[in-house]
């Protein structure tokens, strides 16, 4: 056996950071086997830290299809009907028909890799590309994990792998569509799925394997009884309620809403993501906020696809915890979704600083700290600045011309609102620095190798 490997401890230093409880000035982390061993606030700098303006802790990105990266930026031509969801999904199938597993290992680590870049430091990556090309079981089940794993190892970034079960074509166990061939798995095979899911990210350190039942049009109830137990104990995500159609088949199918049927249906706790939850009444956002469950929230692919607009001032009145994904990756911007979060708001109510939280407060702090809290929530992990915890933290540019002069919750509103995803400078993940300067240090070989596999599926 191999001796475990024990790093140096390393010290940061930030002239402001922003911890579990706000603000702190002079903030020196002690990093040591990936985690944060020791904190120290009012400090000077000392001798050996290495010395950044401002530290926060980095954020979780809850959803994201890491094949769709691909295909970004191709569905914005129009078709000669009207163009929609379902439009786009027809493209979407069809840009998976030829990717091989090292087709997504490349086209995943390049997404990965822009994720690091944006901020983001850990994925819940929502996998239902299970199957070969030509709709046939790899002889390995979990082929397709362990490419999102080697993608994952490449690009340095943290893992919440959720293996979806996808059965279904529609609501009441209607069959799948050809073009979804490559999704389908029946209930035996997933438990399988998820069994080598555990093994195949054991390389990979504080890696987690969740459950992700991938919407109820492609899931039976009897199905969700049976992977009652399994559901217990881990991240579970869901796609809901995103589009008014999918509502309405759910109307037809069984007289309730989508949020109504699952929190009537399915014990659903802190442990779950509902991802979108776009349309819901009032009873269903108060009802989901109860509950405790995250709701994950997308907006550039929730505008990119006309979804519509989440009811974020009734669900956060309630109590209601949110985390962001960037889900189709058709663009990989950390600050963009949280701005895209508040304008969505104020172009729908025509008010400014919908989502601060009250009067007087920083709406770029409370929808920063807001997306942090609820995305570790949701992808099972305490991803804080605090003793123990993973050591993701990433550093800001105070140089940057949008956040000259800047300090506390001010750096947080001029990063979101004014300086973007350049303002970002450093991402340690897991006490490593992945991201120098606004740059991952493997850029140019992930770049070259995404290009690879792209002549590959387009050529
Ligand atoms: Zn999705």
């Amino acid at each position: 056996m191999q001796a475990k490997i024990v790093e140096p401890a390393q010290t940061l230093f930030f002239d402001q950071a922003l911890m579990v409880e706000g603000w702190a000035a002079g903030v020196r982390l002690t990093l040591c086997d990936g985690r944060i061993a020791a904190i120290e606030r009012d400090c000077l700098p000392a001798a050996g830290d290495e010395r950044h303006g401002c530290g926060l802790p980095a954020m979780s990105n809850v959803h994201s299809h890491a094949f769709q990266r691909e295909m970004a930026g191709r569905a914005e031509r129009s078709g000669s009907n009207v163009d929609s969801f379902w439009t786009w999904r027809e493209a979407m199938y069809a840009s998976v028909d030829r990717m091989t597993p090292d087709d997504l290992r490349a086209v995943a680590s390049l997404a990965y890799m822009e994720m690091l870049e944006s901020g983001f430091s850990r994925v819940g990556e929502f996998h239902y590309l299970h199957r070969d090309i030509d709709g046939a079981p790899f002889a390995d089940v979990a082929e397709m994990s362990v490419a999102i794993t080697a993608a994952a190892a490449e690009a340095g970034i943290g893992l919440t792998l959720l293996p979806v079960l996808y059965s279904y074509g529609g609501f009441g166990g209607l069959p799948p569509q050809p073009a979804q061939r490559r999704f389908i798995q029946d209930i035996d095979a997933y438990l399988r799925l998820l069994e080598e899911a555990e093994g195949a990210v054991r390389a990979l350190p504080d890696a987690i394997v969740g459950i992700a039942p991938h919407s109820l049009r492609a899931v039976s109830p009897d199905q969700f009884r049976l992977l009652g137990p399994a559901m217990k104990h881990r991240p579970v995500h869901i796609h809901i309620a995103e589009q008014i159609r999918e509502v309405e088949d759910c109307l037809a199918w069984s007289g309730r809403r989508p949020v109504e049927w699952l929190l009537d249906n399915v014990d659903v706790g802190a442990n779950w993501c509902l991802v979108h939850a776009t349309h819901m009444t009032e009873a269903e956002t108060a009802a989901l906020a109860r509950s405790g469950a995250v709701a994950g929230l997308c907006p550039i692919t929730e505008a990119n696809l006309g979804d519509g607009i989440f009811p974020a001032p009734a669900f956060l009145a309630a109590g209601g915890r949110f985390g962001i994904g960037s889900d189709s990756n058709v663009r990989i911007d950390c600050a963009e979704e949280l701005r895209l979060l508040e304008y969505g708001q104020r172009l729908l109510h025509r008010r400014r600083n919908m989502l601060a939280g009250g009067p007087g407060r920083s709406t770029g702090r409370a929808l920063y700290a807001n997306a942090a809290r609820g995305g570790a929530q949701a992808l099972g992990v305490g991803l804080q600045l605090e003793v123990g915890g993973a050591a993701d933290i990433i550093s800001l540019d105070l140089g940057h011309p949008g956040l000259l002069d800047k300090s506390g919750d001010a750096i947080l509103d001029a990063y979101i609102f004014a300086a973007g995803a350049d303002a970002v400078d450093c991402v340690w993940r897991y006490g490593e620095k992945v991201v120098v300067g606004g740059r991952h240090r493997r850029r140019g070989e992930i770049v070259a190798d995404y290009i690879r596999a792209l002549e590959r599926l387009i050529g």
